[in-house]
């Protein structure tokens, strides 16, 4: 089940999909953090050093943030990552986890940096 779901609202419409599905095959709920950022907020989340880019998915509905609404143990992430990861492929969307930034040399918060809940849409 999706908790939140509300928070999907403004998001790339192929994403949501793929968030909706994989709450289907996913054996834990999934908690969606964020979705759609408006500037102001970004800015603060810059400032305090919770983001590092101004350039970020989140400004055009292009990204999401998951959690399982309880641990950020990078290991309580992988249920919802196998879920997002089949639910993509099977609804054929290429989307990067922010845990991959390293391996698919995404620089959105920089390369070294690794994002368990981030989630965005490929163009
Ligand atoms: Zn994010």
């Amino acid at each position: 089940m999706i908790k939140y779901g509300d928070r999907l609202n403004g998001v790339n419409p192929r994403l949501q999909q793929v968030v909706q599905l994989a709450a289907t095959l996913c054996p834990i709920d999934i908690y969606v953090i964020e979705g759609v950022r408006t500037i102001e907020r970004q800015r603060e989340l810059v400032a305090a050093g919770k983001s590092k880019t101004m350039n970020s998915r989140h400004l055009n509905g292009g990204a999401v943030d998951l959690w399982d609404g309880k641990s950020w143990e990078r290991e309580k992430f992988m249920p919802i990552r196998r879920a997002m990861l089949d639910a993509a492929d099977r609804l054929k969307v290429n989307i990067t986890h922010g845990a991959d930034w390293n391996r698919n040399g995404v620089i959105e918060g920089g390369r070294d940096s690794w994002d368990y809940p981030h989630w965005q849409i490929e163009p």
